[in-house]
């Protein structure tokens, strides 16, 4: 997973907002961030191992700009500088190319090096085929197959480009005299700025001085947006392709509640990510939610740790529950989704069992997964996944619960309110359409 962030002013330094409004993007990606600005007749670049705060605090001088790009990943290290007929760009992106290793071989065939195996070092390399940006972008767009966002930095101006398929997402943010373009909206509530649109999939714009311009629309009959952003991973403040991810998350609960009712005295939640699912089973069902679990604010997001050991780790760490809320009472817990079933059963139901909780019945916020991600979101393999070998009963048995039910793909569709035809539905189906 990687989030970026790229904005363009007519007057003012871009600086705070590129930093800021990166730093707002460190739930996509922990390992790796970058900022790239442009100023003069000079493109800068800086990446950092860690978290835009820590690293770059102290790290802005000599940054200024009035165009930049940033970018945090969980993988590599981004932007990248590329030289070209275009003259000097940096480029940082979000998706995953399934035909890498084919593109990689074609270009090395035709004398290209590589300095990294990396998806970005691929389309940068396609992109700088063009005889401009938006022909470069279309040029690499027919050669790809998966999901993209990208953004790229060249002579004062952005390009901003989204898969035809419309995989990851990409929003257009206005306040005065400036434009900014980013993964998520939530990195542009505290900035000021306001939601212009959604970059449509397949699109190629261009931004200059604060404006932006589309320049090119490359169509596609199957849209896939991931569902997956509004039931786990994006940020609760973000509104995705014009669904609040908030608003989805309680109507899913809500759902849950309808299809799974069960008699309970309190709805809690695995924070943070459940937490919305939790209020909506709440409003729906009549039974107060309350705060189970604390994240402990300290603690890293363990699903986007790089190692499994460390996502373990992470996970045992991270929650707190509150014992004065769990003796003996019987609760629903909301989760986003459940992938081994280990942390459910080694870490929170033993802690609510320890804590004398009466009943333990959870609520799972998507259908049982069964299928890894090609198109950029770090989720497991096929064999690390329960519903791959377990029934739900057989689940329920293993982590030691009560109840356990799932939202369903009906639910997910009503909840978020696309068509299901529009929804990437991987994860669940195990069937890839691109
Ligand atoms: S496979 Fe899952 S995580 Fe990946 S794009 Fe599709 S819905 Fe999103």
């Amino acid at each position: 997973m990687c989030g970026f962030f790229a904005v363009s002013s007519a007057k003012d330094n871009i600086i705070d907002d590129l930093f800021l409004g990166t730093f707002y993007l460190q739930h996509r990606g922990q390992q790796y961030c970058g900022l790239s600005t442009f100023s003069g007749d000079s493109i800068k670049i800086r990446t950092h191992r860690g978290l835009v705060r820590e690293t770059f605090t102290n790290d802005l001088g000599g940054m200024n700009g009035q165009a930049g790009i940033g970018h945090t990943a969980l993988k590599a290290r981004q932007p990248i500088k590329l030289d070209s007929k275009m003259g000097e760009f940096t480029i940082c992106f979000e998706g995953n190319i399934v035909n890498l290793a084919e593109l990689t071989d074609e270009l090395k065939k035709q004398g290209h090096s590589f300095y990294t195996d990396t998806d970005i070092e691929v389309v940068a390399k396609l992109v700088a085929q063009g005889d401009d940006f938006v022909a470069g972008i279309e040029f690499m767009a027919g050669k790809i197959r998966g999901a993209y966002s990208l953004v790229i930095l060249s002579k004062g101006k952005i390009y901003a480009a989204r898969d035809k398929h419309g995989f990851r997402p990409m929003v257009i943010g206005k306040k005065d005299g400036s434009v900014a373009i980013t993964s998520e909206s939530c990195s542009f509530v505290n900035l000021g700025y306001s939601i212009v649109r959604d970059v449509k999939p397949g699109e190629i714009i261009e931004v200059k001085d604060g404006e932006f311009e589309t320049k090119k629309i490359i169509h596609s009959d199957l849209i896939q947006y991931c569902t997956f952003e509004w039931v786990y991973t994006a940020n609760v403040a973000s509104t995705i392709d014009g669904m609040s991810v908030d608003m989805a998350r309680r109507n899913i609960g809500g759902c849950l509640a309808r299809r799974y009712p069960v008699k309970v005295d309190i709805i809690g939640a695995v924070p943070n990510s459940g937490i919305g699912h939790a209020i909506g089973y709440a409003q729906e069902s009549k039974i107060p939610f309350d705060n189970v679990f604390i994240k402990y604010d300290y603690a890293s997001r363990s699903y986007t740790q790089p190692t499994q050991a460390e996502r373990d780790r992470e996970a045992k760490v991270k929650l707190i529950p509150i014992p004065a809320k769990i003796a003996g009472r019987s609760v629903v817990i909301c989760d986003d989704s459940i992938v081994r079933g280990t942390q459910m059963k080694n870490d929170l139901v033993v802690k609510l069992r320890k804590n004398g909780v009466k009943a333990i019945h959870v609520r799972v916020a998507c259908p049982p997964l069964k299928a890894p991600c090609m198109y950029g979101v770090a989720t497991r393999s096929k064999k690390e996944l329960a519903a791959n070998e377990k029934t739900i009963e057989q689940i329920r048995e293993y982590i030691g619960v009560d109840g356990l039910a799932y939202a369903t793909l009906e639910d997910l569709e009503k909840s978020i309110g696309k068509p299901l035809d529009q929804l990437c539905l991987s994860c669940w189906t195990d069937v890839y359409r691109v």
